[in-house]
């Protein structure tokens, strides 16, 4: 039997679709987003993909207000550390909310945000 293996490549593939997946360990059970080598908790590399529903809450999250060159244009801006309903955390942008708005504990829900050149990366708006 092949095991699946969720590569970055397909993570982010199927996230531009709009579909966050999250890889739980065969072995301990522990989710893991994005995919990495080994479970960090038990060592075990037997890794199965499962779909996350995007349904989460702010864990934390920062103002950006001085970026980078390629987002210049988009200050300011908010990147969050979500939880995920899942378990897991994942770091993401912000779109769609006012800032002033923002709070620990509010609801979010994942949506990708597709670059003109097609690179996809996580973003999270109302949920
Ligand atoms: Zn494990």
């Amino acid at each position: 039997m092949t095991e699946p293996t969720l590569t970055a490549r397909a993570f982010f593939e199927k996230a531009r679709a709009g579909q966050l997946t999250a890889i739980r360990c065969g072995s301990c059970g522990e989710l893991s987003m994005p995919p990495r080598e080994l479970c960090p908790n038990c060592h075990a590399h037997s890794w199965q993909p499962v779909v996350l529903g995007g349904e989460g809450t702010i864990a934390s999250f920062t103002v950006i207000r001085v970026a980078p060159r390629a987002h210049a244009a988009d200050v300011p801006y908010a990147i969050a550390v979500v939880r995920l309903k899942e378990g897991v955390s994942i770091l993401g942008r912000i779109v769609d909310m006012p800032l002033e708005k923002l709070a620990v504990g509010l609801p979010v829900r994942f949506r990708p945000l597709i670059a003109k050149d097609l690179t996809t990366s996580v973003g999270f708006g109302p949920a």
